[in-house]
């Protein structure tokens, strides 16, 4: 479940087959060829609660540095339930999931330790709602931000223009 990070490329070999990560161009000596390929991350998610597996590849990225910042993110996200029940790392697994797939920046370890704590009471369908929560949190935080910067116009209910009814 620790992860890596590895160059791939769109190289296709005679038979017209994707080389992926096979292709000799992408090692040079014993380290990676710099000129060639991207950058991806791969992890195993636990299993999803229906004991679907979810194995786990993303990138492009310009840089291993920059793969390995995403995949320590989710390494960290994950450490936090290890200690616990299995069903938390199903959990965390959920929510690195569902943040992946809604572009949505991934959980930080407070958080995860917060869904954590309430997670003792509620069940795994919870955790769309918890997500739910957390985001409308953020949009929410940013709604305020930009009212107290717009003038305020309820107030003005009596308008020197408005005639007085029969
Ligand atoms: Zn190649």
């Amino acid at each position: 479940m620790n992860g890596t990070t590895y160059k791939r490329c769109g190289c296709r070999d005679a038979t017209g087959k994707r080389q992926g990560q096979r292709c000799p161009k992408l090692r040079r000596g014993a380290g990676w060829n710099p000129n060639h390929g991207v950058w991806q991350y791969q992890i195993d998610l636990p299993p999803a609660a229906d004991g679907r597996r979810r194995p786990l590849r993303r990138g492009t990225y310009a840089s291993q540095t920059e793969a390995e910042a995403i995949l320590g993110k989710i390494r960290d996200a994950l450490a936090v339930a290890k200690t616990g029940e299995p069903a938390d790392l199903t959990k965390v697994g959920d929510l690195i999931e569902l943040a992946l797939k809604r572009k949505r920046p991934l959980p930080t370890t407070a958080e995860v330790r917060r869904l954590l704590h309430l997670g003792d009471t509620v069940e795994i369908p919870t955790i769309e709602v918890w997500l739910a929560t957390w985001l409308a949190g953020r949009k929410k935080l940013r709604a305020g931000t930009r009212r107290s910067y717009t003038p305020g116009t309820s107030l003005t209910t009596s308008s020197p223009t408005s005639a007085p009814c029969g």
